[in-house]
């Protein structure tokens, strides 16, 4: 993927409008920022000096109509899911920005020190975040759902089978006591499966599971609630069929 094209791809996946075209300016190298490399420039005080551009999260049109995924997700879900659940995290976090008088200018930076900020931040950040993370990763459902190519073979070498994989993560997301998300990350490369409470997430400093997020399961109520009631772990089956791979596979690579 050309530089442009990927720098492009990570802006938009992350939903967010901020400094990256400032410090693009300033010859800072933009892809270091996104993902939170370690780098004297990504720490939130020099960046903040730097851009001069405060974090401010965006909500991102879904990419498809609400009724996409049924039967698997329904309508109604992701309307209610979509435009009150994620829009007031939002807004909220948005706020909490401005009156806190934070400078991060990236996601990654905020989360990457999320230990000293509010709960406020932590959990409307996160609710921010996960959520167009989250959209991103599904699709109409497809027959046979599956990975292909590097990334399945990346998943057959740390799970042994894709359907090793599938029951490990659907045991994280069904284990998981009260509301939080599974998640899939890459830990310097290594496949892990895991799982936060809340809205936390694991690009957080003090999250008990870390690493580059490939795939995120929202388990909170909310996401299944009106059509599968108590039933998460039938949720999760049924979720499997709307996962787009393709999201998932450029995660890995970005
Ligand atoms: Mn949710």
């Amino acid at each position: 993927m050309a530089t442009t094209n990927r720098r492009n791809f990570l802006r938009t996946s992350i939903g967010f409008s901020a400094a990256t075209v400032a410090t693009t300016a300033l010859g800072v190298n933009p892809l270091n920022t996104l993902v939170g490399c370690s780098s004297p420039t990504s720490s939130g005080k020099e960046s903040a000096e730097s851009s001069g551009t405060p974090l401010e999260f965006t909500q991102e049109p879904l990419g498809y109509e609400y009724n996409a995924l049924e039967p698997n997700i329904d309508a109604r879900t992701m309307e209610i899911h979509y435009t009150k659940h994620h829009t007031g995290y939002i807004s909220k976090v948005n706020d909490a920005i401005k009156a806190d008088k934070i400078t991060y200018s990236t996601p990654e930076e905020l989360f990457a020190n999320i230990s000293k900020l509010s709960d406020t931040v932590r959990n409307n950040g996160g609710g921010a975040w996960n959520h167009s993370f989250f959209w991103k990763s599904l699709r109409a459902p497809v027959d046979g759902n599956a990975p292909a190519g590097a990334l399945m073979d990346a998943i057959n070498g740390s799970f042994g089978s894709f359907d090793q994989f599938k029951e490990q993560f659907a045991a994280a997301g069904a284990g998981r006591f009260g509301s939080g998300w599974a998640w899939l990350v890459s830990d310097q490369g290594t496949l892990k499966i895991g799982s936060t409470p809340n809205q936390d997430n694991p690009l957080m400093d003090d999250a008990e599971l870390k690493g580059k997020p490939l795939l995120g399961i929202d388990v909170w109520e909310h996401a299944y609630y009106l059509h599968y009631q108590n039933r998460r772990p039938e949720y999760i089956t049924n979720w499997w069929n709307v996962v787009n791979w393709d999201f998932v596979a450029e995660q890995l690579d970005a």
